[in-house]
């Protein structure tokens, strides 16, 4: 028997003429009603710590330069006083892989609270919902507006809707685009017109997705277009934590005056005020069951409390719960599945940060000419190679070469470079090895690069040494 929990789609379907079914409902618009209560306080307290991350990291500096910069041109990331090179974009693998897991983990025990809560699809609607209800008003009064002919009035308070929208979009796209060309300068740039043309073709880009998508797509965006909401109901078991409404309490739902014997009548909790379905950012009706339009973000628990606390009934007829839960049985927190989530999630962090600690902070890169071999002066048979040094620390340092791996091989070029701290220096060097010490055709050597001031940084490179055919 599966224990995953059946997911359904109540979302009411457009049923054209032709009799075939249509993939995608025609769209109502929702008009949501603002609503107050821990989980509304929660995410904005999560909210601002996020958006303070965001609009925030961007303006930290860090030795004299911006603390989180992705260069594309140089093809280097700064994050403070680490610098990675494409060389380590392997460790970006890891962390999304740990992204992913953490994902999973966090799915499988609380749902979908990455919805509800953090995703930036959601904090960005919430404030322009936020907007809307500044210069628009409640529910009520923006249905009315939207019903109304055009005055002075609307057309005032839907232009300073979209001014608002346009300008925190604007903010976004422009800090965005901050963490790779830096802030400070483009900030100057693009209001005195210095800034190039692909800066202002990705700040409007930007600009303009986030006011699409927290203004106009919303909740289409988390129905339509997010894979995530695809795969929830695979991850979900029946002690994972949903948002649920509890039926046995609230069933036979209706209206009745505050007070009277409700029971006797043959009613539940629920009054039917529909209070719930007016704050849900998807236009859900949560009593129908989970669905996958629901995002977890518990508007719904707060307006039922509210309700509930005005008739005098215990709180909780809309609540986090689970499956098990609710067919009165027992949760198990600890389960095969979260148990494995978590321990590869674990083993993946170590392996992580033990790579990140123990990443080498000199990179080196050798290439070998394409000219297979020559004889020098000496009558020794010598291969050319370039050298790329890159000193991924944040100070200045002076690095000696070597090589090994020939009897008698020796090296030619400069044999001590120094790098500054984050830059990448290119120079020749030659190997040279006596004939009758060449063991075959191709030989494989080692360039080896040790720093003078640290004895912890040192590297090597392997490169082949190519000699005559031997008879
Ligand atoms: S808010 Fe609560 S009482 Fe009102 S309709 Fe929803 S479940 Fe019923
Ligand atoms: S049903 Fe409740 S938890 Fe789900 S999206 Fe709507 S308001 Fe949020």
């Amino acid at each position: 028997m599966s224990k995953q929990i059946p997911v359904q789609d109540v979302t009411p379907q457009a049923k054209p003429a032709t009799g075939n079914v249509d993939l995608y409902a025609s769209r109502e618009k929702i008009y949501t009603r603002s609503f107050t209560g821990f989980y509304r306080n929660l995410r904005r307290f999560g909210g601002a710590i996020l958006f303070l991350l965001y609009f925030g990291t961007v303006w930290l500096t860090w030795n004299g330069r911006q603390a989180v910069w992705w260069d594309l041109p140089e093809r280097k990331f700064f994050i403070f006083g680490a610098t990675f090179w494409p060389q380590d974009f392997i460790l970006l693998s890891g962390i999304l892989i740990t992204c992913a897991y953490g994902l999973f983990f966090i799915t499988v025990f609380a749902g979908r609270v990455w919805c509800g809560y953090t995703c930036p699809q959601s904090v960005w609607t919430w404030i322009f919902m936020w907007c809307e209800k500044i210069t628009e008003g409640d529910r009520n009064q923006r249905m009315k507006l939207d019903k109304a002919p055009m005055s002075v009035n609307k057309f005032l308070r839907k232009f300073a809707k979209h001014a608002l929208w346009i300008l925190i979009g604007f903010v976004t796209g422009l800090t965005f685009v901050g963490y790779f060309s830096p802030i400070r300068e483009l900030v100057i740039d693009l209001f005195t017109g210095e800034a190039s043309g692909w800066a202002y073709f990705w700040v409007a880009f930007f600009t303009l997705a986030t006011y699409g998508n927290a203004g106009w797509l919303r909740e289409q965006v988390c129905i339509y277009m997010c894979p995530y909401a695809r795969f929830q109901s695979v991850m979900f078991d029946k002690d994972t934590l949903i948002v649920s409404y509890d039926p046995r309490r609230g069933e036979k739902r209706g209206p009745r005056k505050k007070g009277v014997d409700y029971r006797a009548q043959g009613l539940g909790d629920c009054i039917d005020c529909t209070m719930c379905v007016q704050v849900c950012p998807t236009g859900i009706d949560i009593r129908d069951g989970l669905q996958i339009e629901c995002i977890g973000c518990a508007a719904c628990i707060d307006a039922c409390d509210g309700i509930m606390d005005k008739m005098g009934y215990p709180r909780g007829l809309i609540s986090y719960t689970t499956e098990h839960n609710l067919s009165g049985q027992k949760t198990h927190l600890l389960r095969p599945r979260l148990i494995g989530y978590a321990t590869a999630l674990l083993l993946i962090i170590a392996t992580l940060t033990t790579a990140v600690i123990t990443r080498p902070l000199a990179g080196f890169d050798v290439s070998k000419d394409r000219v297979l071999f020559r004889e020098n002066s000496q009558g020794w048979i010598e291969n050319v190679y370039s050298l790329k040094i890159m000193n991924k620390d944040q100070r200045d340092h002076t690095y000696v070469i070597g090589a090994y791996g020939l009897d008698g091989i020796q090296l030619g070029g400069k044999q001590e470079v120094q790098v500054a701290a984050g830059e990448i220096v290119t120079l020749p060097a030659q190997l040279s090895v006596a004939p009758e010490k060449l063991p075959s055709t191709t030989n494989e050597v080692f360039f080896t690069l040790q720093s003078t001031d640290d004895p912890d940084i040192k590297v090597e490179a392997k490169t082949r040494f190519i000699g005559p055919r031997l008879n």
